[in-house]
């Protein structure tokens, strides 16, 4: 299956079993919005629960916040969003398409990577064991040629973005004969600033309304309430403030699903620390926070980090946790470094000190940021693209399962009756009503046993429960397991304490 493919089949699954939905689909859809369906949101939800414990619960010094949407305009003029919040976009003017300039080049120069690994992958089974992969990259000509090109290409792409040079932004574009995937000609506009706030009126009176800003992201909401927290918390330096919540992006979108939103939900901290130890805890979150991405369960060598080499006005360190997405690998998380930027900026638009008094050091000062901010819905498609499964059974029949961490699964426990006739389904009631308080359970009495085993297993149901005419007798049932489809007889009683173990965050948080 190609990626392309392997693509739209999680798109259709999404839709079919209840995960995704297209925002506002009865009237064609709005672009780049979505819904999260009836298993969609439980899932989500489980996700979100996860990081807010692992963050907050599993801290002594963090503390979580919900902060309001809207936010007083002069925030985003502090914070650098009105002025600096762009991305530079192009349009071909044959296909009327919009692209982000810098994707462009991005994408370019990942495909001469390629390249080079293509060369290092043939030679190196040409040489086998003796392969030197180094030698290699610096010796052949052909490797060479590429590798030169690659690094003069990047040399001038991060000078024009680090310039804000659009001009040579776009003869790059057009030196390197860049075309577009849908027209395929190279036709392109100028490359302009295109910012990504969405806004609106405030007020009921033109003449008094204000413009106000739906967020692009969470973090300022935590910065404003800086101090509010750390007084009436009484924190002390270092601490950390998280966030779950809502962000938009007025994105220049092309196709990318979940990856891709105008509106999405980020988890975020930022985590106070004296100035000069920023640099310690970037990299202490940043291997914190590689560690909860494993603790989910999907192979290590699905992520990797890419270091930036153009950095936001406000960092002295990012990096970003890029997954591998049918795309490719690309950025689920950020973790940045981000100075004393924001507070100082804050301290200066409002005209209110915000600083700490460091009772070791006996001194005040602005504090300094680490900040660790990864996208809700990003996460989610990286859990149901990995969690999605075809398989060819023994019997020569095919069954589609979701192998969602069973903490994450949307239901936990399915009920079973063998039919639904001579008290069986009325014991089936009563065991969901039984269980209903700790997991979420389904009950399904329609379709043979198989077909409900296999609805279950598309939407990573982890465990059924069969109640069957001998349950009536001695109190058992069939358990059935969704990833190795093996099945036991347990007792009724034991159901509970059988599988609260298995769904317990507390295993993966240790
Ligand atoms: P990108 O470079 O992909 O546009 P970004 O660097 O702008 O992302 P951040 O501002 O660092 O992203 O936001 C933090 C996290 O929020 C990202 O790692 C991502 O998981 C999520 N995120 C950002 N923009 C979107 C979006 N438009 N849709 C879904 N998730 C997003």
């Amino acid at each position: 299956m190609t990626q392309e493919e392997f693509f739209k089949k999680i798109i259709a699954h999404s839709k079919e079993y209840g995960f995704i939905f297209q925002s506002s689909e009865i009237y064609d859809g709005l672009s780049a919005v979505y819904d999260y369906a009836q298993n969609g949101v439980e899932l989500k939800n489980n996700i979100k629960q996860y990081w807010w414990k692992s963050m907050v619960y599993m801290h002594e010094n963090i503390v979580g916040i919900d902060s309001a949407i809207f936010m007083h305009p002069t925030t985003w003029k502090a914070s650098g969003h009105v002025d600096a919040f762009n991305d530079p976009m192009i349009d071909n003017k044959d296909s009327k398409k919009r692209y982000r300039a810098d994707v462009l080049m991005e994408e370019y120069l990942v495909k001469i990577e390629d390249k080079i690994e293509k060369e290092v992958e043939k030679a190196a089974k040409r040489f086998g064991e003796t392969f030197d992969r180094e030698m290699y990259i610096s010796t052949n000509p052909r490797v060479v040629e590429y590798k030169s090109k690659y690094d003069s290409i990047k040399e001038r792409f991060v000078t024009a973005l680090t310039n804000n040079d659009l001009a040579d932004l776009k003869q790059l574009i057009v030196d390197c004969e860049i075309a577009c995937p849908i027209s395929g000609t190279r036709n392109w506009t100028d490359v302009r600033q295109f910012n990504l706030m969405f806004s609106t009126q405030m007020g009921s009176l033109s003449e008094e309304a204000s413009t106000i800003y739906l967020r692009p992201e969470t973090a300022q909401g935590i910065f404003v309430n800086y101090l509010n927290v750390q007084k009436t918390g009484r924190m002390k330096i270092p601490f950390g403030i998280a966030q779950i919540g809502k962000a938009f992006r007025n994105e220049i979108v092309a196709r990318q699903f979940l990856f891709r939103m105008k509106e999405f939900e980020q988890m975020e901290m930022q985590f106070f620390v004296r100035p000069g130890e920023e640099l310690k805890w970037f990299e202490y979150w940043k291997a914190e926070r590689l560690k909860w991405h494993h603790s989910l369960g999907i192979p290590k060598e699905k992520y990797k980090f890419y270091i930036h080499d153009k950095l936001a006005h406000y960092a002295n360190a990012a990096v970003d946790i890029e997954f591998e997405f049918p795309f490719g690998f690309k950025e689920i998380e950020g973790i940045h470094s981000r100075t004393d930027f924001d507070l100082s900026s804050h301290q200066k638009f409002s005209g209110k000190k915000i600083q700490y008094f460091d009772p070791e050091l006996n001194e005040s000062y602005v504090p300094y940021v680490v900040e660790t901010s990864i996208g809700v819905d990003r996460t989610f498609f990286s859990i149901l693209g990995y969690a999605y499964n075809e398989e060819k059974l023994e019997d020569g029949t095919e069954r589609v399962v979701l192998k969602i961490p069973p903490m994450l699964a949307p239901v936990k426990l399915a009920i079973l009756p063998l039919v639904n006739k001579d008290g069986l389904d009325e014991l089936g009631h009563k065991v969901f009503s039984d269980l209903k308080y700790d997991f979420n359970c389904q009950y399904d009495e329609k379709d043979s046993i198989g077909k409900r085993y296999r609805r279950q297993d598309a939407i990573g149901t982890p465990f059924c429960i069969t109640i069957d005419h001998d349950t009536l007798k001695d109190n058992t049932v069939t358990i059935r397991y969704r990833d190795t489809m093996t099945q036991e007889r347990i007792n009724i009683e034991k159901i509970k304490d059988l599988i609260s173990d298995k769904l317990s965050f507390k295993t993966f948080l240790k």
